[in-house]
Parts: structure tokens; sequence; C-alpha cells
């Protein structure tokens, strides 16, 4: 019998590789800058054209290479960093398996400068799919720049399998933090499609930190500092009051590399216990040294994780020297030596929160007496009759009762149903029946609404519920018909780092549809002068923050999807909570304002709103 195993040939092995090390643009922003840091630059472009779909480019002014090096850099396993195994466990580089420049030259147009300090002419070259097309001497400054453009130009299947622009340049954006948090002394640039969208000179950590991601984070950050045998812990976490509903801040490094770790995020969990609202999730930057031959970063090929030898003391460690931090910031929150006061950017509007018991606020303002945003476009809030007669109208609205008609066998029925027509359909109920029924709310574990309907009885998620109203409205609002605003006396003065920014600008006139004001959108900040009228003043910051978050999480492709983000996000984050006690008004309120939602039966995430249960069930149950 003939052998019938082959070896691939090299540019296949390549192709394969590739699949492992380069899943998106951001995979090859990563392994740039990393190769750049560990060249010994001290200042770093990154160049960016379609989220990296046209044009990835880092260019950096580290050590360079020679006319072999430059060709061999792109064979597999070709690195510079180990000679020997015994290297791998002291290694002081980013990079060390010699697969990534051969990887990303099989799936792309690369383009290579590169001179070392002492030559007079530098090495370009150019390869494509692995193939060199081209090879010359040139004049070029000292450093390497790599360009990778096209990429995945030959494996049609992955470049279909990318994401939007906005999803992909926030990966790019993530790498780039990551690396440029754990280099704080490196200067970095980045440029996406001609727009500089940071700009961070060689500084200390802490500065590092705020240019990043805002001059508002500075005032956030308290320091941590613990020095054992085996490890050394320095960096910053963010104060309680300032914990997020997102994970969004929150950094390991060992030895200047970005890690995950579940294991080291639980340390920090468990010093914060007591100390977080719920569901928050608190900030930090923790920069972790150990000696390189305890830890193993050969475990996973995009080197994210790595392994300890000795857990169970780092994580002790950890979470005391992040208590003892919070502790003293308690005690004494004023002895922050390590404050720059040049961070500081007083601004105006800082002093004047002073006057805040001058800014109005309807403290009359109910919530659930605004179901139908038409008329309060149009009507004063002030008379105390109208939401009454409102909602007595309401409650002989045909949606009300044709969907409760429905309610026992099945939810199909809803479908195709007009729920804004006028005429009545049904007389199931009588008119009194329907005035009982109305008034007969429960709310039980300040968390579900009980009441009964003919069939039997509905209970309602009130949260859900509520998100499902604030979703239909804020959608119409956004897309149809435009909310109306409460003025503020004193406009609120918001920061947000530049790629926030950036996303609400692309949401501006989204907002401004459900009833936000921007006096200015500035390049460090915003100033809201105007606000839809069911977000309160506390509300705000928190509000943009999670549309931002959300918004970053998922990003959308179309206007459409855009607005519906918009509102689901806005939803989700002023609806009522689970605990929160309603009044017997307010509960029916919502059941009213519920059903006469378009799709009353799930709430905005597909959850569902409510169930029923028919007295049969109940029958049944007693009939034992
Ligand atoms: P690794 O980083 O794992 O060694 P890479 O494929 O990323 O493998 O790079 C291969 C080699 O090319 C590196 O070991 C290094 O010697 C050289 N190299 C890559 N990028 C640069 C750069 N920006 N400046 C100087 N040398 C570089
Ligand atoms: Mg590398």
């Amino acid at each position: 019998m003939s052998s019938i195993i082959q070896l691939l040939p090299d540019h296949v092995a390549n192709q394969i590789a590739a699949g492992e090390v380069v899943q998106r643009p951001a995979s090859v922003v990563k392994e740039l800058l990393e190769n750049s840091v560990d060249a010994g630059a001290t200042d770093i472009k990154l160049i960016v054209k379609d989220a990296g779909k046209t044009l990835i480019q880092v260019i950096d002014n580290g050590k360079g290479m020679d006319v072999t090096d430059a060709r061999l850099c792109f064979e597999r396993h070709a690195t510079s960093k180990i000679r020997h195994a015994e290297d791998l466990f002291a290694l002081h580089t980013k990079g060390f398996r010699g697969e990534a420049l051969a990887s990303i030259a099989a799936i792309a147009h690369v383009e290579l400068k590169t001179k070392q300090d002492q030559q007079e002419l530098g090495t370009h070259i150019i390869i494509e799919g692995s193939k060199f097309v081209s090879q010359d001497v040139a004049v070029l400054p000292k450093g390497t720049s790599f360009s990778v453009k096209n990429l995945f130009f030959n494996i049609p299947a992955r470049r279909n399998f990318l994401k939007s622009d906005t999803v992909e340049f926030r990966h790019i954006i993530d790498e780039f933090e990551r690396v440029a948090l754990a280099h704080p002394g490196i200067s970095f640039v980045l440029y996406h499609n001609g727009s500089e969208m940071f700009n961070l000179p060689s500084s200390n950590q802490r500065q590092r930190i705020v240019g990043v991601f805002g001059a508002r984070t500075n005032e956030k950050l308290v320091p941590v500092n613990e020095s054992t045998e085996i490890v050394q812990v320095q960096g910053f976490i963010v104060k309680p009051e300032f914990a997020k509903k997102s994970r969004g801040e929150q950094f390991f490094f060992v030895n200047n590399r970005f890690i995950k770790s579940g294991y080291l995020h639980h340390a920090i969990m468990a010093a914060y216990e007591g100390l977080l609202k719920d569901g928050c999730q608190p900030g930090y930057f923790l920069y972790l040294d150990v000696p390189p031959n305890t830890i193993d970063i050969n475990i996973h090929p995009t080197k994210t994780e790595i392994k300890f030898d000795d857990e169970h003391a780092l994580y002790a460690i950890l979470r005391s020297s992040v208590k003892h931090s919070l502790g003293q910031f308690n005690v004494a929150p004023v002895l922050d030596f390590e404050r720059d006061a040049n961070l500081d950017t007083p601004y105006d509007y800082e002093r004047k929160e002073a006057v805040m018991p001058m800014v109005e606020v309807d403290r009359n303002f109910n919530p659930f007496a605004d179901d139908k945003p038409a008329k309060s476009a149009f009507g004063t809030s002030g008379g105390s009759s109208a939401p009454v007669r409102q909602f007595r109208k309401q409650e002989r609205m045909p949606a009300w009762e044709s969907l409760y008609t429905g309610l026992t066998p099945a939810t199909e029925e809803f479908e195709g149903t007009d729920f804004e027509e006028d005429e009545i359909t049904g007389s199931l109920f009588n008119e009194n029946e329907v005035e009982q029924a109305v008034q007969t709310t429960y709310q039980i574990h300040k968390k579900y609404i009980v009441s009964p309907i003919k069939s039997g009885m509905v209970i309602i998620d009130q949260k859900r519920a509520h998100q499902r109203i604030l979703y239909e409205q804020f959608l119409k609002n956004i897309t149809v018909q435009h909310g109306s605003s409460q003025q503020l006396l004193f406009p609120l003065v918001l920061h947000f780092n530049k790629t926030e920014l950036d996303l609400i600008r692309e949401m501006k006139s989204s907002l401004e549809n459900t009833g936000f004001v921007f006096a200015e959108v500035n390049h460090d900040h915003i100033v809201v002068s105007g606000l839809p009228v069911n977000v309160s003043e506390s509300e705000v910051s928190i509000l943009l923050e999670e549309l931002i978050n959300d918004l970053q999480q998922e990003v959308p492709d179309s206007s459409f999807s855009q607005s519906d983000s918009i509102a689901k996000s806005m939803a989700k984050s002023l609806a009522i909570k689970t605990g929160t006690l309603l009044t017997e008004k307010e509960q029916e309120n919502m059941v009213n304002s519920l059903f006469a939602c378009k799709e009353p039966d799930v709430s905005p995430f597909n959850k569902p709103t409510f169930i029923t249960v028919s007295v049969e069930d109940l029958d049944k149950r007693f009939a034992v």
C-alpha cells in the first residue's frame, strides 16, 4: 500500500494557523502593536480604515529589522524572542510563538518597511497571501511600519463573517486600550478614517487611564499598592459609588500583559462586598508583577489567559490589598497623594451643583399617567383631573377588553388585532364589571401585579411590563412622533471620552426625538439642556452610560435597528425595578398601558410580561 499522508504546503498551513491567530481585524491590531512594544518603540501610531477591513497600519520607532530578518519574520515559527525551551519560562516579551506575521501575511496584502538605527537604507517588502511580490531597498526612518490591507481577501467566508464597522472598530479600540494601558510610558496615537481618536503622550499609569477614559475618570480612582514576595500589586480601583452596571472598565495586567481571569475578578468582587449597589460592577486597573517563571502564558492561542503557580495566595493578596485601599479611602478620602492636580479640569458647572434645589423637578410626575405621549405633548401637565379622565377613557378601550378575551388559549390570537382601533368589539364585561376589574389590582412581593379577568386572573411582571410600555413609547418617539421635553433650569454638563462622544453624535437625532435637548456636544463633554418627560435629572448620566454601553456591545447597522436599540436600552434603564412599591393607581395604569401596547405579551427582550391562570386551572388544583 502506498502512503497517503502528505505534508501540507506552507501557505496552506499558514492559512490554517491564521484561523487561530486572526479572528478579526482587532487580532491583527493586537499582534502588530505587541510586536512594536517588543521592538522597544517609544512612539506607536495605529492607522485604521473602515474598522480595519481596508487598512491596518502600525508605525513604530523601535529597533527595526535588517534585510534578512525582514524576510524571515514572515516565516512560520520565526521569532527572535526565544532560542531555547527554557526561554519560555523567562519571557519578558509579548510574542514568542513566531506565527503572527506568517498568519497575517497568508490572509492579507502586507507591506513592510523597516530600518535599523545604524543602517543607511531600509527594506521594503510586499507580500500577498504568503507570496513575496517585491523586495527593495528604500530610504526610511528608523523603525518599522506594517500595513495590512484587505484582510481575508482570499477567505471570503471569513470576510463575510465580519460584523459591522462599528462592532469591529469597537474590538480594535478594546485591543488598543489594553496595550496602551499596559504601557503608559509609550506614546500611542490612533487614527480612524482620517480622524484622530486617541492621542496618548508618554505618561504615568494614572494619566494614561485618564487619557483613555476621559478626564472625569480621575476623581473616581483610588490607588492600590501592595508588595509581597510572590506578587507586586499596584494600580487603581474605582470608588464604589461610581460602579457601573456593565463590566466595561476591568483590567488586569500581569507583567504588562492584559489578561482575563474570572478567578482574580472574583477576588476583587469579594473585596467590594457590601459596597456595591445591586448588579453593579466595580472598575479596576490592576498591574501585577510576578516572577516570569511562576506563570504559564502558553495555554491560550491568543494569550489572554494565563496560569499562575500559586493562584490561592494571589487571590488572597489581591482581595486584601483592594480591601485595604477601599478602607483607606473611606476613612480619609483626601489622602490621595498620587493625585495629579494637572489632570483636574475644573469646569464652571461643577460648582453650580450646590444650587441644585432650584432645579425644577415635577414631583407630581407619574410615569404611568403618561401612557399617551401624544397627549402630553400638547397638554399642560398640571390639571389633576386630566390623568384620571384619560385613565377612565382608556379603561373602556377595546384593546384592553379584546386582549383579555384572547388571554386564555394562546397568544397567537393577538396577532393581527389592531389594538388602536376605537370600536368596541367585545361585550365580555359590562361597564360595571370593567370598573371593578380595573380597581382590583394587587401588587404582590413588590414584583407582580395580579388582576382578575373574566377567565380567571392575570399575573403581570411589573418590571417587564414597564419595559414594554416604555419601549413602545420611545420607539414611537424616535420614529414617528417626537416626545416632549422638560427644559432644565441649569443645563447638565456630562463628560465622556472620544469614542463615547462619537456614539452620542451618532445617536443625537434619535435622542432628541425622545425629548433630549443637547445644547452642546463638545470634544470631551456634552451639555444637556432638556430631558424627556419621564427621565429625571439624577437618571441622565446613568441612562446615557448604559445606553453607550449597550450600543457598544451590540451595535446596530441600520437606522431602524439603531432606534430599536436605543428604545430598548432606555426602557431597560428607566423601567421601575422589582421591589418598587406601586400605588393602586399606578398598578391600574400599568395594566392599562401594557394592554394598550402593540405587543403586550413580551418584554422588549422577548421575555413574557404576564401569565394567566384560568378558573379551571384553579378548580383543578382545588379538586384534589
Ligand atoms: P513573535 O512576536 O511571536 O516573535 P511575530 O510573527 O509576531 O512573532 O514576529 C516575528 C518576528 O518579527 C519577531 O520575533 C521580531 O523579531 C520581528 N518583528 C515583528 N514586528 C517587529 C517590529 N515592529 N519591529 C521589529 N521587529 C519586529
Ligand atoms: Mg508577535
